[in-house]
């Protein structure tokens, strides 16, 4: 056992903390690997092959959680994946991380299948959703790979009418829906709901490539600028994006990966399908979530974090999740 773990497991406290102090709090569960999109930022159009889902059941899920809360409190729980919502058990995996006693069950959705599922969902527990979605513009939209527009546009709404915690994700692509920005912050005012844009993360098939696909957040500031005046809102400890309030009210936010990294405080830690846990998606080695040592996983999972940049990898978003 290296020094650091030594060192670390010695804490009496319940606390998972870091060497740079930073303490784990939220756990992002990808429950497949399966997916109805193939969105231009995460799958190739070359490869489109993704190793196969590894169905995993509930209680199996339940059982890695609450080994971890055995040894921590964890604050919330986003699902994700691959498309959580293709998760056949999901109604019932809600149910039970809320019975287990978690506080915030998010998830984050392509939104293609929220417009029959919000009311299941909701009634099961689920707090929030992110909703990804890149374009309002049916044309842009297809061409970053989404699938049934129709469906998607109207799951905002009936997701909203189930009482769940909406926001709206975008990530945006250079000359491809950086012209939906406007659209896509007007649709997020209209619902009265936050947008975060995201800069491209260099992951999976795009890990070393060239970022001219990148979009930066002052790009994405200055176009919004253009139309609209806003202020910086002091970040919350955390964070992942950095939010703005517009003159008239609404806010938005950035997640800029790239140009404002949030390591130096980030309190999230992944599990994938196979019960490994990751520190950080800049690095691609998942670790083994063993019942008789799940507190040293931990540990060692927060060791992988990066001190302040995320640098990517070559695992898939549509593996590991965002
Ligand atoms: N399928 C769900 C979805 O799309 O919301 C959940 C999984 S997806 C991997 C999670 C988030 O990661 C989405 O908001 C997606 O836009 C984002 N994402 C995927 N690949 C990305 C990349 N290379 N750069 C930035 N964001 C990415
Ligand atoms: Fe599927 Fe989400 Fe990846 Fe798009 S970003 S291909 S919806 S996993």
């Amino acid at each position: 056992m290296n020094s650091l773990l030594e060192r670390k497991t010695d804490h009496t406290d319940t606390a998972i903390v870091d060497i740079h102090n930073r303490t784990f709090k939220k756990l992002r569960i990808s429950l497949t690997s399966a997916c109805n999109f193939s969105c231009k930022y995460c799958v190739s159009s070359k490869n489109m092959k993704v190793e196969r889902s590894n169905y995993v059941a509930p209680q199996q899920i339940l059982h890695w959680v609450q080994s971890i809360q055995r040894v921590t409190p964890l604050d919330a729980v986003r699902l994700t994946g691959g498309e959580p919502s293709l998760y056949r058990d999901l109604p019932e995996l809600i149910k039970r991380l809320k019975e287990a006693g978690i506080p915030q069950v998010g998830m984050t959705t392509n939104g293609s299948l929220l417009n029959v599922q919000a009311g299941q969902l909701a009634a099961a527990g689920l707090d929030s959703v992110n909703i990804s979605l890149d374009a309002v513009n049916e044309q842009e939209y297809k061409r970053m790979g989404g699938r049934r527009y129709q469906q998607v546009q109207s799951s905002l709404q009936t997701a909203l009418e189930a009482g769940l915690n909406v926001k709206i994700n975008a990530t945006i692509l250079q000359n491809i829906n950086d012209n939906q920005i406007i659209p896509l912050l007007e649709l997020a005012m209209r619902h009265n709901i936050i947008i975060r844009f995201l800069e491209l993360m260099p992951m999976g098939y795009l890990f070393g490539s060239k970022d001219e696909l990148l979009v930066s957040a002052d790009d994405i500031l200055k176009i919004i600028s253009n139309k609209y005046s806003f202020t910086a809102l002091p970040r919350e400890k955390s964070s992942t994006s950095n939010y703005y309030k517009l003159s008239g009210g609404s806010v938005f936010g950035i997640i800029g990966n790239h140009s404002t990294p949030f390591c130096r405080d980030c309190d999230r830690l992944r599990l994938d399908t196979k019960g490994n846990v990751y520190g950080c998606l800049s690095n691609e080695k998942g670790i083994a979530l063993d019942s008789d040592k799940t507190r040293d996983a931990l540990q060692l999972a927060m060791e992988q974090k990066q001190i302040d940049r995320f640098s990517g990898s070559s695992l898939s978003m549509r593996y590991i999740g965002g």
